[in-house]
């Protein structure tokens, strides 16, 4: 990532989408600044005795279709054009759902591997005093993000309801079930991408069991996205995490693969033992980025032979792999609708909370489905009708639903 990801990559892919888009100049003018970003010191008192200040920011980058919404980051790189680039994507990625959501994200500069529970607790709460006014469940709704989690979620929302004198677990979401958390969110990401391959299926008139994919990554998006495609019989032939690799033409037994990583922290030597680039460079159908952001590069992007890449993780090829894939016949369904489904379920979570009334899973399940469906096939027909990336598509589809939005009022 550039030092300057928001002016390098974020401001540059408006400025395409505008092409494609209805937009009006001055909607696309107005799009350009955040509407509000925070600075917080947040105090803690160490377990040493000693006291450290950390730093916390919150980017409210529009709200004009509902509240902001997007995770809290607690990473030692976090900075500042680091998060309003994330909170323009979050901004993007809920207007390509058509969520009644704008968009946000926030950060604290920090290394929680280095902090006890006790001092995460303080930074976590400390995080939300400082934050407090700028949050709210009708104003901005923050989530988690790397490394923040469910439990860090709990302990932001009861210092909400200490400093408000109230209950709102509607101020933050990816809460524990027993908290106010919405069931289906654990595989809701995963989920959406697979709702985007049963789409192309269609459209391919693929017969599953003869569609090979390759998955980067094997946690929470990894592991339900194999599970959830294995279920219907696509064949996975190729996993991987940070340290090992492997490979079955045949096809991976899913549930020992998944059972072995979850018990033991490593995958089961079955298989070929493969390198992470070898399995992005496999011959498959489909490859699923499920690990970390810039994974293909101009140097691999080139060797890529799958027809359909699906980005479950956020921002998973460069700036210049995109572009060698947007000329190839590659078909890159992209992050921000891609993964979707992640903020489509903490929606729901929200609207659960507001309402207080709490859905089976099969209605998270249906309302999900509907969610991806419908706007997968929008932006597939956009892009179609405009010649242009699928990646192009849906930041021109994304800024349609903005520019309806502002200029309604204009
Ligand atoms: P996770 O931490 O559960 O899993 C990440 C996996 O990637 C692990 O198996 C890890 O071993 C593997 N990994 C790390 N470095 C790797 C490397 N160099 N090569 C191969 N594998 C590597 O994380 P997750 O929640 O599954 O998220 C994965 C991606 O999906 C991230 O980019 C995240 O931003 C994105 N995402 C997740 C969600 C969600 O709801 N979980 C929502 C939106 C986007």
């Amino acid at each position: 990532m550039s030092a300057d990801v928001f002016n390098d990559e974020a401001l540059p892919r408006l400025d395409l989408a505008a092409k494609h888009s209805k937009a009006r100049p001055s909607t696309v003018l107005r799009l350009k600044p955040p509407e509000r970003f925070t600075e917080v010191g947040i105090p803690v008192r160490m377990d040493d005795g000693s006291w450290q200040v950390f730093t916390g920011y919150r980017c409210r980058y529009n709200t004009v279709r509902g509240p902001a919404k997007g995770g809290i980051r607690f990473h030692p790189d976090v900075s500042q054009s680091e998060v309003r680039a994330l909170a323009f994507w979050m901004t993007f990625k809920c207007a390509t759902v058509g969520l009644p959501f704008g968009g946000g994200k926030g950060g604290v500069i920090v290394n929680p591997r280095q902090l006890s529970d006790r001092e995460l607790e303080a930074v976590s709460r400390g995080y939300m005093r400082g934050m407090a006014d700028v949050l709210g469940p009708d104003i901005d709704v923050p989530a988690p993000d790397v490394y923040t989690n469910a439990r860090i979620m709990a302990w932001m929302s009861d210092e909400f309801d200490i400093i408000q004198r109230g209950r709102y677990p509607g101020v933050i979401t990816g809460k524990p079930v027993s908290r106010g958390g919405s069931l289906g969110r654990d595989d809701a990401t995963a989920r959406g991408g697979f709702v985007c391959l049963r789409q192309i299926e269609d459209k391919r008139a693929w017969k599953p069991k003869d569609i090979t994919v390759a998955i980067q990554g094997f946690g929470n998006a990894g592991q339900h996205f194999a599970r959830l495609a294995n279920e219907v019989g696509y064949k996975i032939v190729a996993v991987s995490d940070s340290r090992d690799g492997i490979y079955d033409e045949k096809g991976l037994d899913v549930a020992k693969t998944i059972s072995t990583k979850n018990d033991t922290g490593r995958l089961p030597k079955v298989g070929k033992a493969i390198t992470n680039d070898e399995l992005l460079e496999l011959d498959v159908n489909v490859l699923v980025p499920a690990a970390l952001e810039n994974a293909v590069t101009k140097e691999n992007a080139k060797n890529l032979k799958a027809q359909v890449l699906i980005e479950l993780a956020n921002g998973p090829l460069t700036k210049e792999a995109d572009e060698i894939l947007a000329k190839s016949k590659t078909l890159v369904v992209p992050d921000i609708l891609a993964n979707a489904g992640g903020v489509t379920v903490s929606y729901f979570e929200w609207t659960q909370n507001i309402s207080g009334y709490y859905w089976k899973l099969e209605t998270v399940h249906e309302r999900l489905g509907e969610i991806m469906s419908d706007n997968f096939n929008q932006v597939y027909d956009l892009m179609e009708s405009e010649s242009v990336s699928m990646r192009t598509a849906c930041y021109a589809h994304a800024l349609n639903r903005l520019a309806d939005s502002i200029e309604s009022a204009d």
